[in-house]
């Protein structure tokens, strides 16, 4: 007998009616695939019943302890192509929510906080005079007017965007998904399922984070031990400290993190909705969340910076 009640991988639809039928027949016998009489899907008895077959080898929901550090390296790999992630990820593998918990919040917690040091050390070394450009690690804000408005409400107006147009991606697709699902009862999907996708969704951002980190401590670190000039043979003096400010300038955030990250959830929640939920309609409902995703951020101050 299986530790925990038996159910449906997808929907959740309670399984004890449907196995302890498989007893009363004679001779008794349990089938190797069941199609779920609530969701219709199609699934392997032992992924169901079997605790074995729900967990998943180097996971970071199911290693012990001791590989967590391995297990984190790993699934970052496996989410760097989503086909991957979801080809293993499957939706009969046991969720652990603390695991999941620790992803979605102390990823990005530990990234902020590399973030406020890395610009507490450059602020200081502004200070000191060893660098002499500003630099941040917030995008820059777009090229708003001031027509009639307070600065203020502008730059509270600018940072609000700047948040949405993170945020709304992200969340777009899981609140689309819910409304679908609870409204018309059209998905029959744990709502389980949509949120560990949710979850490791966020990741895409905190790895561009990561980056950025990494390439401001990289030339704050080379400029404090040697400070080093470009093309000082034909007698420009180009500081490390002046690819910082050209750094700012190319402003990689929103020209090349930002819109790669929403390729990558694009991609990710195709993968999550056709392959993985195996979700009727897959494909077009794919697209339509798509486009309620992406479109108010065309419409945000990044679709008029890409235009101009
Ligand atoms: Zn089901």
């Amino acid at each position: 007998m299986p530790e925990r009640p038996a159910s449906c991988p997808r929907c959740g639809y309670d399984l004890a009616g449907e196995v302890a039928s498989w007893g009363r027949q004679a001779p008794a016998r349990c089938p190797m695939e069941l199609t779920c009489s609530e969701c219709g899907h199609g699934f392997l008895c032992r992924d169901a019943l079997n605790p074995k077959y729900q967990r998943l080898n180097g996971f970071w929901e199911h290693e012990p302890r001791g590989r967590r550090v391995r297990a984190f390296v790993r699934t970052l790999l496996w989410l760097a192509i989503p086909n991957l992630f979801w080809r293993r990820v499957r939706l009969h593998h046991e969720i652990r929510w603390r695991r999941l918990g620790v992803w979605a919040f102390g990823v990005p917690m530990v990234l902020i906080l590399a973030s406020i040091c890395v610009q507490a050390i450059f602020i200081k070394f502004m200070a000191i005079g060893v660098v002499h450009w500003g630099f941040t690690l917030a995008p820059t804000p777009a090229r708003y007017g001031y027509a009639g408005m307070h600065p203020a409400a502008w730059y509270a107006l600018d940072k609000l965007l700047t948040v949405l147009a993170f945020f709304w991606p992200l969340l777009a697709y899981p609140v689309m998904l819910t409304v679908l699902d609870t409204s018309r009862r059209w998905a029959k999907l744990r709502m389980a399922h949509v949120i560990r996708a949710t979850v490791y969704s966020t990741t895409v951002f905190s790895v561009f984070m990561m980056i950025e980190i990494g390439v401001v401590l990289w030339i704050a670190v080379s400029d404090l031990v040697e400070p080093t000039y470009l093309f000082s043979g034909v007698g420009v003096p180009l500081a490390m400290t002046h690819l910082i400010a050209l750094y700012g300038l190319l402003n990689p955030i929103w020209y090349v993190y930002y819109p790669l990250s929403l390729v990558w959830l694009a991609w990710y929640w195709n993968r999550a909705m056709v392959a993985n939920y195996r979700l009727h309609m897959g494909w077009p409902v794919w697209a339509l969340l798509s486009v309620i995703a992406f479109l108010p951020v065309m419409m945000t101050s990044y679709g008029t910076w890409i235009v101009i």
